[in-house]
C-alpha cells in the first residue's frame, strides 16, 4: 500500500485519485477551491464523470480516500505527491505553467520529509526540471525529494474503466526512489498485465504531447478527406470504414464532422508546436491539423447557409455543447465557436445538452435553455446536431420535424444519412457523405 497525496480534484486529479484508493493505496486529495473540497466531502461530484460518484462514496467508505484544502495535512500523510492541476493554454499557444510551478513552490515551502514528486499534469518537456528548481527553491531547509513524470491519458466521459485499463502506463524518472515508488503505486497494473511504458523524464513529457498531436492529426486527417469527399461527391463513411480496417491505420478516430475540442487536444497541439520552435524544429504535420481544424466551425457555417441563406431573425436548435458525449466539459467545445458565430449571423439560439447545460450557462446566459432535443426544436428554422450524445442518435425524426418551422438539420457528426433524411422530409446537410 502506498500513501499517496493528490494535488487538484479535477477530471485528472480526482478520477486518479479515486482509482487510486481503489487499487487499495491511501489517498488524500488537496484542492485550493474551498466549496469542491467541501462538496466532496458531503459525496457531491464537481464534474460529471459516469460511475465517479460511488467510486469516490465506496473508497471514503473504506478509509482509504480523503479531501482537504490543507497542503500541509495531504503532504502528512502522502508519501508521493501527484502534481494533477490544470496546464492551460496562454494566450500565445504555450502551456501556461504558472498553476503547477505554485504547487510546486507550496511543496517546496512545505516539505518537512523527504517525497516523491510526481507530474501527472500535461507539461512541456523541461517542466520537471523546472519544478525540481521551484521546490528546491521553496525549501526552508535541504531535504532529498525524487521526480516522476506520469503522463495521464484517460478520456472524459470513460475516465474510470481508462485509469483502471490503460493501454499502458508511462512512468519517467531519473532515480531508483522515484522507480520503486512508481512500480509500487502501479502494481495492481502489472497484475493485469498492463503494458508499462519507463523512460527518462523528458521522454514521458513528450510522449504524451506525441500521442495527443497524433490523433489531433488522424481527426485532422479524415476531416480533410471530408472536404474532399464533399467536393468531389465521394463517401467519407466508406472511406473511413476501408481505411481503418486496414490494421495499419485501425479504425478509431477516423469519424468526420466538426473537428476535435475540449481541454486537451486544442491546447496540446498548440503547446508541442511551441516547444518544437522554441528547441529549433518545427511540428508542420500538427501546424497543418491545428489550422484544418480551426477553418471546420467555418465549413459547418456555410452548410447552414446552403439550408438558410439569411440566418438573421431565424431561429436555430442546437442539440449538444459539451465537446464530446458523456461529459459535461465545454472547454474550448466546437458548439462554443458555433454559437458565437450564429449569434453574429442574428440568429436566435434554443440548445439542449443532456448534461453541460450549467457550465454552458455560465459563459453564455443569454441563449434559450431547452428541456429537451423536442424542445430545443420549437419553432426552429434549423436543427444542429453538435453533439453525437446517445439520446440524439435515435431521435423521433417525425416528432422533431412537426417542432420545428421548416424541416432543415445539420448533422455535424455525421449521425444520421441522406435516405432516412430524405424519407422524413427534411432537407439535410452533413461532412463528406454522398446522398445516394
Ligand atoms: P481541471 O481544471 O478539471 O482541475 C484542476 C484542479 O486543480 C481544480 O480543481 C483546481 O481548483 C485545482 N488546483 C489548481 N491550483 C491548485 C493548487 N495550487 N492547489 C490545489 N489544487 C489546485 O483540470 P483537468 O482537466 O483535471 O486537467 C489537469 C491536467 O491533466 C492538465 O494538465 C490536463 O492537460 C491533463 N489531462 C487532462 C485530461 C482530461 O481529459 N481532462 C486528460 C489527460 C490529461
Amino acid at each position: 500500500m502506498s500513501r499517496i497525496c493528490m494535488i487538484g480534484t479535477g477530471y485528472v486529479g480526482l478520477v486518479s485519485g479515486a482509482c487510486l484508493a481503489d487499487f487499495g493505496h491511501e489517498v488524500w486529495c488537496v484542492d485550493i477551491d474551498a466549496q469542491r473540497i467541501a462538496d466532496l466531502k458531503k459525496n457531491i461530484m464537481p464534474i460529471y464523470e459516469p460511475g465517479l460518484e460511488d467510486l469516490v462514496r465506496k473508497n471514503v467508505a473504506d478509509g482509504r480516500l480523503f479531501f482537504t484544502t490543507s497542503l500541509a495535512e495531504g503532504m502528512e500523510h502522502g508519501d508521493v505527491i501527484f502534481i494533477a492541476v490544470q496546464t492551460p493554454m496562454s494566450e500565445t499557444g504555450e502551456a501556461d505553467l504558472t498553476h503547477v510551478l505554485k504547487v510546486a513552490e507550496d511543496i517546496g515551502r512545505t516539505m518537512t520529509r523527504p517525497h516523491v514528486v510526481v507530474t501527472k499534469s500535461t507539461v512541456p518537456v523541461g517542466t520537471s526540471r523546472r519544478v525540481r528548481e521551484t521546490i528546491a527553491a521553496a525549501q526552508r531547509e535541504p531535504i532529498p525529494f525524487y521526480l516522476a513524470s506520469n503522463p495521464e491519458f484517460l478520456r472524459e466521459g470513460s475516465s474510470i474503466e481508462d485509469f483502471m485499463r490503460p493501454d499502458r502506463v508511462v512512468i519517467g524518472t531519473d532515480s531508483p526512489e522515484a522507480e520503486k515508488a512508481m512500480r509500487e503505486i502501479y502494481r495492481p497494473l502489472y497484475l493485469l498485465e498492463t503494458p508499462i511504458v519507463h523512460g527518462s523524464i523528458e521522454t514521458a513529457e513528450l510522449i504524451k504531447y506525441a500521442s495527443n498531436a497524433f490523433l489531433a492529426v488522424k481527426i485532422s486527417f479524415i476531416n480533410e478527406i471530408a472536404l474532399l469527399a464533399d467536393a468531389v461527391g465521394a463517401d467519407v463513411a466508406t472511406i473511413a470504414r476501408a481505411m481503418g480496417l486496414d490494421r495499419r491505420i485501425g479504425p478509431k478516430f477516423l469519424h468526420a464532422g466538426l473537428g476535435y475540442g475540449g481541454s486537451c487536444l486544442p491546447k496540446d497541439t498548440n503547446a508541442i508546436v511551441h516547444i518544437a520552435r522554441q528547441a529549433g524544429t518545427r511540428m508542420s504535420i500538427v501546424e497543418a491539423a491545428i489550422a484544418v481544424n480551426a477553418k471546420l466551425p467555418e465549413v459547418a457555417m456555410a452548410k447552414a447557409r446552403e439550408l438558410l441563406p439569411d440566418l438573421s431573425g431565424k431561429t436555430v436548435a442546437l442539440l449538444g455543447l459539451s465537446f464530446k458525449p458523456n461529459t459535461d466539459d465545454i472547454r474550448d467545445a466546437p458548439s462554443r465557436k458555433l454559437v458565437a458565430m450564429l449569434r453574429d449571423a442574428g440568429a436566435t439560439l434554443r440548445v439542449h445538452d443532456p448534461v453541460a447545460m450549467d457550465n454552458f450557462r455560465r459563459v453564455e446566459p443569454d441563449l434559450v435553455y431547452c428541456d429537451g432535443p423536442y424542445d430545443a426544436a420549437g419553432g426552429a428554422d434549423l436543427a444542429v446536431l453538435v453533439t453525437e450524445w446517445n439520446q440524439y442518435r435515435q431521435l423521433d425524426l417525425e416528432r422533431l420535424g412537426a417542432a420545428m418551422n421548416g424541416r432543415r438539420f445539420l448533422d455535424c457528426r455525421n449521425v444520421y444519412d441522406h435516405g432516412m433524411m430524405a424519407e422524413h422530409g427534411f432537407d439535410y446537410r452533413c461532412f463528406g457523405r454522398t446522398r445516394s
